[in-house]
């Protein structure tokens, strides 16, 4: 789901807060590759937000899209959503939500869904491991590659 303005000016208002209150600048850089993901629904690569910011910040590298990234998940205001055999890619979503997979072509849609919501979290504690929160993919094809639609 494509953010609107107003929510857009209200993450970009709580990426100022969330830096003050860290004491870490918010660059120029991670402002710009935080509103590049802002625009975005459909869960960029790193790559893919690189050739959206260079446009504006000329300037900038790969190397530092892809750490703006990093310090962007470390401040919780972005998320990483990992699948195996492709490359990371990034949601400005942050709270929990879930995600339908495309086996074909790799697209990933958000997907909303209460009764996902409410799975327990396992007690894992013996092993040593506290879960913490999760997020459900569902796999299949998307509606472009069942030829719908
Ligand atoms: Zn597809
Ligand atoms: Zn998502």
């Amino acid at each position: 789901v494509s953010l609107s303005t107003a929510d857009r000016e209200s993450r970009l208002a709580e990426a100022r807060r969330v830096c003050q209150e860290r004491g870490v600048p918010l660059t120029n850089q991670r402002r710009a590759v935080l509103q590049a993901l802002l625009d975005r629904d459909d869960h960029p690569t790193a790559d893919a937000l690189y050739e959206v910011v260079v446009h504006d910040l000329p300037q900038i590298s790969r190397a530092t899209v892809y750490r703006s990234l990093d310090a962007l998940v470390e401040l919780g205001l972005a998320a990483r959503v990992s699948h195996p055999g492709s490359a990371t890619r990034f949601d400005p979503t942050v709270r929990r939500h879930h995600h339908l997979i495309c086996d074909r072509c790799g697209a990933i849609l958000d997907l909303e869904d209460p009764t996902l919501d409410r799975i327990p979290l396992p007690d894992t504690r013996p092993a040593g491991f506290r879960a913490r929160d999760y997020s459900v993919q569902v796999r299949g094809l998307c509606e472009r590659c069942t030829g719908g639609g």
